[in-house]
């Protein structure tokens, strides 16, 4: 209700990107955001705490729980989901404005997101990033070394979950090397690297 249709051409230009936790997604995205700054990226508002070196409005905005529930009653987000005991979602606004403008728009967000806006936005382009292996993924979500155990154990479990959402995706990129998955994702996106 309200939202694009599979008929609206803007939302051609929405491209989401998603995958397991420790995939790399974010790793995609902070060279995105260093080699291809022509590249609009969604900022999402999440309640969990910024971890080192993180900068609020740059990778995330971070807000408390109230400041969360007050953006989803006013129906600020585009999509928004629980991950490991935080909630992160997309603002709307931003999204729409660039989209209007048939500018492309690249989301990082989790699987329940990536199928809310499947629902909501049938033309989007939703791309899976795969990990090279399994083995591949468990060393990456516990070499971050910046969670407690409990946490990571719970990403793994999501993590195991998730990875077999790929079949639901348009297109599934396999994240050997970061620079490769940009290339090809620009490539989706049909923007000049
Ligand atoms: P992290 O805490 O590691 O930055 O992110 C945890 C998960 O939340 C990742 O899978 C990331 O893709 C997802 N995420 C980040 N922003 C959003 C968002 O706006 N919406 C949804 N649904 N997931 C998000």
């Amino acid at each position: 209700p309200g939202g694009s249709t599979e008929q609206d051409p803007l939302v051609r230009r929405l491209t989401v990107l998603s995958g397991p936790s420790g995939v790399g997604k974010s790793t995609v995205v902070a060279e995105i955001r260093l080699a291809h700054p022509q590249v609009w990226l969604s900022v999402s508002v999440t309640t969990r705490s910024p971890r080192p070196g993180e900068i609020n409005g740059v990778q995330y905005h971070f807000v408390d729980d109230a400041g969360f529930d007050r953006l989803v009653a006013e129906g600020e987000l585009l999509e928004w989901a629980e991950f490991a005991g935080n909630r992160y979602g997309t603002p709307r606004r931003p999204v729409q404005e660039r989209l209007e403008r048939g500018e492309p728009v690249l989301l990082e967000i989790d699987l329940q997101g990536a199928r809310q806006v499947r629902e909501t936005m049938p033309g989007a382009q939703l791309v899976f990033l795969a990990p090279p292996s399994w083995e591949e993924l468990v060393r990456r979500l516990t070499g971050r070394g910046t969670e407690p155990p409990a946490v990571i154990e719970r990403r793994l479990a999501a993590a195991r979950v998730e990875l077999a959402a790929e079949k639901e995706f348009d297109v599934t990129l396999v994240n050997h090397d970061v620079k490769g998955v940009c290339r090809e994702l620009l490539a989706l996106m049909a923007v000049r690297p």
